[in-house]
């Protein structure tokens, strides 16, 4: 055992944090698929990091899928290598760029923040945990991008820490910073052919303690109407209004099962998107189930509800399924030193962890399903995630740090 209890990581990790969130990396859902990186400030990021960790000695390759992808060799014979994932994109939900990082030397209360808006404690019990040290926002006009600039800090002091001690063993660990994970398409592109990883985690979580091991089931349906259109004036009992029939699928999805009635493990058929005319109308209908018989049942019942009501209607539909992704838990369970693991290096640590569900997908979902990696979401100390007042404990951040030195040990131990 290498680690003699907790180290304190406050500084290392505070000071590439903050460094992490001048970057403006904010991504562009709308030029998903179109272009990768959807915004160039992510590359600008990216190539920082590959400097970083070039720096440090690991061997770097940063291929037409746009993800750095870093390994420190391996010292000890036999140990299996192990992977941390991370993304360097901030979301859109508020401006992501210009972002001017503020530390406070917390001592209790609501923090105003001088953009205007006030995290209240009433809404964050967890800053209590926190009184005494420091605690990282934005200034109120902006995200901060602790989701998941956090995450890369935590990866990159991790890796720093292993190069600066070289007595320490462990296998051949992987580091990848992916771009455009909040458009959903981070994982579009990723150069599995080069992982060397059957087991990998993202360092994506929120609270302390958060190890994220299911997911939702997704799809998204697509359902084209083709209306018939006449003459208004003599449109009586000819004219067939896409738009109309639009709105009575919406309106006949059970309204108990949306996600304004649902939480912990329900799933739910979500209306996200209805555009067109009377004559052409389109409606893109998002459907979550953690239960994979559930998901299959979703999708087959708003199949069928949707041809029922266009027979009804006299309209033609055209409906096409895209599955998003998959609940990771089929590859956590067939792989089940994959968590094991995480609690292990937690209890000798003296970090409590508690496993939660992932309302939403992860980049690490995608690996799962794609080439059957196990790839769990850990903490990073971040809150109020995609808002102006997210925050971050630089605690929370060290200790993050601690558990993915305590993963590499547990690793090299298994040789
Ligand atoms: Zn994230």
């Amino acid at each position: 055992m290498y680690l003699n209890g907790m180290i304190d990581f406050t500084k290392g990790v505070s000071a590439r944090f903050l460094d992490y969130t001048t970057y403006d990396t904010m991504s562009d859902p709308s030029k998903a698929g179109i272009e990768r990186p959807t915004t160039p400030g992510q590359v600008v990021l990216q190539k920082a990091l590959i400097r970083q960790l070039e720096e440090l000695g690991l061997e770097v390759t940063y291929g037409d899928e746009s993800v750095v992808h870093g390994i420190l060799r391996s010292n000890t014979p036999g140990a299996p290598a192990v992977g941390f994932m991370a993304h360097v994109d901030t979301a859109d939900d508020v401006m992501g760029n210009g972002v001017k990082a503020i530390c406070h030397d917390y001592k209790g209360g609501d923090i105003a923040l001088p953009g205007g808006p006030v995290i209240l404690t009433a809404d964050n019990p967890d800053l209590e945990d926190y009184i005494g040290g420091t605690v990282i926002t934005s200034d109120g006009t902006t995200l901060l991008g602790a989701d998941d600039k956090a995450g890369v800090a935590i990866i990159m002091e991790a890796m720093a820490y292993l190069v600066a001690h070289p007595g320490l063993p462990h296998g051949d660990v992987e580091v990848f910073f992916t771009p455009d994970e909040e458009t959903g398409a981070g994982m579009d592109r990723f150069p599995y052919h080069e992982q060397l990883s059957k087991v990998c985690y993202t360092l994506d979580g929120g609270e302390e303690g958060g190890i994220e091991s299911e997911c939702f089931n997704a799809a998204t349906v697509t359902i084209k109407i083709h209306g018939v259109s006449t003459h208004l004036g003599s449109a009586r009992g000819r004219l067939v209004n896409a738009l109309k029939v639009a709105s009575v699928i919406t309106d006949a999805l059970p309204h108990s099962e949306s996600p304004e009635a649902t939480d912990g493990h329900y799933g739910y058929y979500h209306v996200g998107a209805v555009n067109g005319t009377n004559v052409e109308a389109s409606m893109e209908i998002y459907i979550r189930d953690f239960d994979s018989a559930g998901f299959d049942f979703r999708i087959k019942a708003l199949q069928d509800l949707a041809h029922a009501v266009a027979q009804v209607y006299h309209a033609s539909i055209d409906v096409d399924v895209h599955v998003s992704y998959r609940n990771m838990d089929a590859a956590n369970a067939a792989h089940p030193e994959c968590l094991e693991t995480v609690r292990r290096a937690a209890a000798r640590l003296g970090i409590s962890v508690r496993d939660e569900i992932i309302r939403g997908g992860t980049d690490g979902a995608r690996m799962a399903e794609k080439a059957g990696v196990p790839c769990p979401n850990l903490f990073t100390g971040g809150h109020n995630f995609h808002s102006l007042v997210e925050w971050v404990a630089v605690d929370a951040m060290s200790r993050s740090v601690n558990l993915v030195l305590g993963i590499v040990e547990e690793f090299a131990a298994r040789r």
